[in-house]
């Protein structure tokens, strides 16, 4: 049952848009291994990496890869890690049936070039938040695990994913206090697009102002859900952050929501 609780008067939380000045490296690929059954991650390296900059957990770059006519085209994909001492970038790429992206880097060897372009910018929440509300498919992990990373002891995110199987659920440190909900869709018959699934993980949620939402996952699952907490379970829209990751049946398309 969804519980329609009334928005107190709570001052909504601040997202701050930080530019980065956007610079495209060409870089080599140092190494690829899979993370997870559907998760391959791709390690670059190389002189061009230097000054790399991606402070939220949420940023992304763009891959730049060849379509299938050969033409150079670009796709979103979350830093997963940099670390400057060791001059190393990962980036997690979620295998769907393929597109560019996805085909490159199912395709590329170690010792190849990996061009990648970006951050352009960067988003910072703050405010007077109790707890985080995470939701995302596999493609949501790599941002998810960073923003679990980051946390400080005494957060409280609850992280509810939805992802392939079982064995793509992913060990992931924080130092927050953290509830892990998994869907495994496997096991429930459904797909990347089926939304009855996460919404009756969020049915018994309290969320309320003072519980900040990010939602990142397939547009249309994304819209849905964004709103399911609006209208029916009256949360004000300034305490969700919403960003399609990837649109069913549509290449190189996310949808925006703030
Ligand atoms: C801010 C942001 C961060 C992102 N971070 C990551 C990340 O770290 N890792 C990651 O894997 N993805 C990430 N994505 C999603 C990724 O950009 C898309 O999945 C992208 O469409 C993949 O490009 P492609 O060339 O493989 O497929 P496209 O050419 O874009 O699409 C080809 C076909 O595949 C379908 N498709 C695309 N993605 C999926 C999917 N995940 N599952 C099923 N079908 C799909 C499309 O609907 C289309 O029909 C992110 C997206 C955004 C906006």
């Amino acid at each position: 049952m969804s519980q329609t609780i009334k928005t107190p008067n709570r001052t909504a939380p601040v997202i701050e848009r930080v530019r980065l000045e956007p610079v495209k490296r060409n870089l080599i690929v140092s190494e690829k291994y899979y993370v997870s059954p559907n998760m391959l991650r791709i390690v670059v390296t190389g002189e061009e990496l230097v000054g790399f900059n991606a402070p939220g957990a949420d940023d992304n770059i763009k891959m730049i890869v060849p379509d299938e006519a050969g033409n150079m085209v670009m796709r979103s994909y979350t830093p997963r890690r940099y670390d400057a001492s060791a001059g190393e970038l990962e980036i997690d790429f979620a295998l769907h049936l393929a597109g560019p992206a996805t085909k490159w880097a199912l395709d590329v060897e170690v010792g190849e070039t990996a061009i990648v372009a970006g951050p352009r910018g960067s988003k910072r929440v703050s405010g007077d938040i109790d707890r985080w509300v995470m939701v995302g498919d596999e493609t949501a992990i790599p941002a998810m695990a960073r923003r679990l990373e980051a946390a400080e002891a005494g957060e409280r995110i609850t992280a509810v994913i939805t992802i392939p199987s079982r064995e793509d659920m992913q060990q992931i440190e924080s130092a927050a206090d953290v509830d892990y909900v998994c869907v495994y869709r496997d096991e429930l018959g459904v797909g990347a697009t089926d939304t009855a699934s996460l919404i009756r993980q969020l049915e018994p949620m309290d969320i309320r102002a003072g519980v900040f939402v990010w939602l990142a996952a397939e547009g249309g699952v994304v819209r849905t859900l964004r709103t399911y907490l609006t209208d029916e379970r009256g949360l004000d829209r300034r305490w969700i952050k919403a960003s399609g990751y990837w649109v069913e049946g549509e290449a190189d398309t996310t949808a925006k929501f703030d």
